[in-house]
């Protein structure tokens, strides 16, 4: 797969939060204070290797967490563990994290973390000491009416188990409501493995009945085939779509007959990639961009669509799973040709709804239904769709800008009178 570009993804984030501000006639001052971080920490983070070729030794791990917002609320956002985390990184994230808890209006601000780190050069005692190291460092700064983590990149349920475990052996009490993605057994909220795809999903499908367009007429690619990306595969796949194209970090598949994801999954399990799944040819990134498809799913990292590649897309909407999958440049480029760009701060907002609804049922000490939590994710998704969708509509720009105009101006109504 080709190299993502590797812009500043935080001066592409200025650059949307600016383009919106613009739009909303946000005060320049008010605009000032969006541009800044309240707070960002670096932190070491010394682990004793159990394995490979530094076995025995301690090793210090970089850590970051960025709280970009809590006008709106406490902090609230992903950890990461991915080689190329950094600080410039975990500040666009955590912008697009004030940005997005705006637009889907639940209760929280924006904030993000991450680890230098692959994770697959980890055993899983490393990783627990990992984890746990990171939480040591952060524990003075976080905690459930201060800054809730969650999943993101390279983290999973059982991370957020360790977390929670040792905040609360750092500061001695239960404090299940300060992380979420947890397991279900351990605090977490039915739902929310899949909740980023399923209130995608839910987005898309207030897109379809707009654009007019039927399951069995469109024709999906996803870029990744992590948590999102393969969710929603599932998801798109169970409701009658035709999953054309998959990808990882390694390259991607296409089947203009249909994928099917439970299969390729099994497939990448047993062999570490989607490649060589059913036999099919090894394809790239540039293949999948190419495809004659009514529907792109980017769901990995940042830049991945950008001024090399923008040109070359064919399909008629984009729906972001990813955060920051398309540079600003890019944009302009899909807007010309008319490409219809969902963007990650509504497309994937469910992720973080639903860690609204588990951060709520830890502090009421209430378990709600999948079918309750699905219920209400609809309902959030909905409402915030209809938001964005009248912006643009009435000021005649895209749905980023719109996504952007309606969190400006609910981000600067709750920073009025702040000085
Ligand atoms: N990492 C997810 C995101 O980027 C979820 C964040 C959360 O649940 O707090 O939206």
């Amino acid at each position: 797969m080709a190299q993502p570009s590797n812009q500043s993804a935080f001066t592409n984030a200025l650059t949307q939060l600016r383009n919106a501000a613009k739009i909303a006639g946000i005060d320049p001052n008010t605009l000032k204070q969006l541009e800044r971080h309240d707070r960002i920490v670096e932190v070491a983070l010394p682990i004793r290797r159990t394995s490979g070729p530094n076995q025995g030794r301690v090793e210090v791990f970089t850590g970051f967490r960025a709280q970009h917002s809590n006008a709106r609320g406490p902090y609230k956002g992903g950890i990461r563990y991915h080689q190329n985390v950094s600080l410039d990184e975990v500040k666009a994230l955590s912008l697009w994290m004030s940005l997005k808890t705006a637009v889907a209006n639940i209760p929280l601000g924006g904030g993000k973390g991450g680890v230098i780190v692959n994770p697959k050069t980890l055993d899983p005692a490393e990783l627990e000491a990992l984890s746990r190291a990171y939480t040591r460092a952060i524990a003075p700064i976080i905690g459930p009416d201060k800054d809730v983590p969650a999943p993101d990149v390279n983290t999973n349920p059982a991370i957020m188990a360790w977390i929670r475990d040792e905040y609360e052996k750092v500061t001695g009490g239960p404090a299940p409501a300060v992380i979420t993605g947890k397991p279900v057994e351990a605090g977490g909220s039915e739902g929310r493995d899949v909740a980023t795809s399923e209130g995608a999903y839910y987005v898309w499908e207030y897109a379809a009945t707009r654009l007019g367009l039927k399951p069995a007429e469109t024709r999906v690619a996803i870029i990744g085939f992590g948590n999102a990306g393969f969710y929603l595969a599932k998801r798109m796949h169970e409701s009658g779509y035709k999953v054309v194209s998959v990808s990882d970090s390694r390259g991607a598949i296409i089947d203009m007959g249909g994928l099917d994801p439970d299969k390729v999954m099994e497939h990448k399990q047993a062999g570490g990639s989607v490649l060589g799944y059913n036999g099919l040819p090894d394809k790239t990134l540039a293949d999948q961009l190419a495809l004659e498809i009514e529907l792109l799913a980017p769901a990995a990292l940042e830049n991945q669509i950008n001024t090399d590649n923008a040109d070359s897309i064919k399909a008629k909407v984009i729906i972001e799973l990813a955060n920051g999958p398309t540079t600003p440049e890019a944009d302009t480029i899909l807007d010309k040709k008319n490409v219809l760009v969902i963007p990650d701060i509504l497309a994937n907002a469910g992720g973080v709804t639903t860690s609204y609804f588990e951060w709520l049922q830890n502090k009421k000490s209430e378990h709600w239904t999948r079918q309750d939590v699905f219920t209400k994710l609809k309902t959030a998704m909905d409402q915030a769709s209809s938001a964005v969708w009248k912006i643009a509509d009435d000021k005649k720009v895209s749905l980023r800008k719109a996504a952007g105009v309606v969190a400006v101006q609910r981000l600067a109504e709750a920073i009025k009178g702040r000085v």
